[in-house]
């Protein structure tokens, strides 16, 4: 124990407790409103639907709050509960070079933490979404997902570490920005692969079918300046009923994704709508933007981790006797959070930003009303509340609530 313990649990039981006022803020409000559907959206969503979203708000952010507790415990336990040290200690023990005993210490925590985090993935899929009719996924749908994902993790992740543990051998005390280096540069490739190669892995990907619509998205993507190798469908109704469409990639493997259960319930000026929302991100490059500010905090985030790994009070204040270089990324990786959460409103912030900025593309390229009819087809199927707390949807909420939303929408077309 030492000074930057204290401040480690300072900070932990502010960000917990700031976390658990939002969420109760949340499910206040949410309750308070269950019974009205908001005006703009009277005659639109039905009170029947607007209960369920409220439910499901209310089983989600209560779920939610117990997930929290359940893993600030952990961390706990982890750190200053000796987790860690005992971990640590365990694979020392086998002596083997330094960089394998630290991607095996590393490797096996992040299976131990995934195994911990299992009880609350099952019972969200099973029990919370089942309950509220999204769920389609099955018990072997589920364990197929999990085992690829280890193996992902082991292929991918496993030399990741094991590079960045030998630059943090090998270099010196600059190796904070080769390993920032190598990370965004796998980051990059990640990107650029990630629809053509990890994707397919989990999902089906055919091309749009239908003649007619596909000849309608040609014309809009020619008329926005768009080059892809089209619209893929996604089968995501294998594992779930909640509809979404988003943009991946970049170069030669750029793509619009719609789900399945998506295409079933929107109508083909919705869709295009949609799209040109799309297409709205690509054509103000918000994905530069985001990889560009993604690079920026990880340099940030590794200067200080460059900075940290080289004080011993950093491992002593988080329960570890023995300083080194895995340590130092496991603490790092698991402690952040805690003190990044404070930042969590700059980045929505910025998120909702671009939202704006896709919809009055969306607007100006096709058509605000058809946006705003597939936006409220969304909110009532995938069970969205329109009624969040607003600090609570300014932390945590990537998207404009939803009467904040259709106003701008409006407000937009009214300008244009
Ligand atoms: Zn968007």
């Amino acid at each position: 124990m030492n000074t930057f313990t204290y401040l480690f649990l300072f900070a932990l039981a502010a960000s917990v407790g700031l976390r658990l006022w939002l969420a109760l803020r949340h499910t206040r409000h949410v309750s308070k409103h269950r019974d009205t559907v908001p005006e703009s959206f009277a005659g639109r969503i039905p009170l029947e639907d607007h209960h369920k979203a409220a439910d499901y708000t209310l089983t989600n952010t209560r779920m939610g709050m117990l997930a929290l507790l359940y893993d600030s415990l952990l961390l706990v336990g982890w750190t200053l509960g000796g987790g860690l040290e005992w971990l640590d200690h365990y694979w020392r023990a086998a002596e083997s070079q330094p960089v394998i005993t630290g991607t095996v210490v590393i490797f096996s925590a992040m299976i131990i933490m995934s195994l911990l985090d299992l009880p609350f993935s099952l019972y969200h899929t099973f029990v919370i979404e089942e309950r509220f009719g999204f769920n389609r996924s099955t018990p072997a749908v589920f364990l197929t997902d999990m085992l690829k994902n280890a193996l992902l993790l082991a292929l991918l992740g496993g030399p990741l570490i094991a590079l960045a543990l030998w630059i943090m051998q090998v270099t010196g005390a600059l190796w904070w920005l080769y390993v920032w280096g190598v990370w965004m540069a796998f980051t990059l490739i990640m990107f650029w692969a990630y629809p053509a190669v990890i994707a397919p892995l989990f999902n089906k990907f055919s091309p749009l079918d239908n003649e007619a619509l596909k000849q309608r998205i040609q014309a809009l993507m020619d008329k926005c300046g768009f080059r892809s190798k089209g619209i893929f469908v996604m089968d995501g109704s294998k594992r779930s009923g909640h509809g979404n469409a988003y943009f991946t990639g970049f170069g030669s493997n750029k793509r619009i994704v719609f789900f399945d259960t998506l295409l079933e319930s929107l109508n083909p000026p919705e869709i295009e709508a949609v799209l040109a929302h799309e297409l709205g991100h690509f054509k103000l490059k918000h994905i530069q933007k985001r990889l560009a500010s993604t690079f920026a905090l990880s340099f940030a985030a590794l200067a200080l981790l460059g900075w940290l790994a080289g004080q011993d009070w950093f491992y002593n204040g988080l329960g570890i006797s023995q300083p080194s270089a895995w340590m130092a990324l496991l603490l790092f990786m698991l402690v952040m959070p805690v003190f990044s959460f404070f930042l969590q409103p700059l980045m929505s912030l910025l998120s909702r930003k671009h939202e704006f900025e896709a919809d009055a593309y969306a607007v100006q390229q096709f058509s605000g009303s058809d946006l705003i009819h597939a936006l409220v087809k969304m909110y009532r199927e995938n069970a969205s509340t329109l009624t969040p707390d607003p600090l609570y949807s300014a932390f945590h909420d990537s998207h404009p609530p939803a009467p904040v939303r259709i106003s701008h929408i409006s407000a937009t077309m009214g300008a244009s």
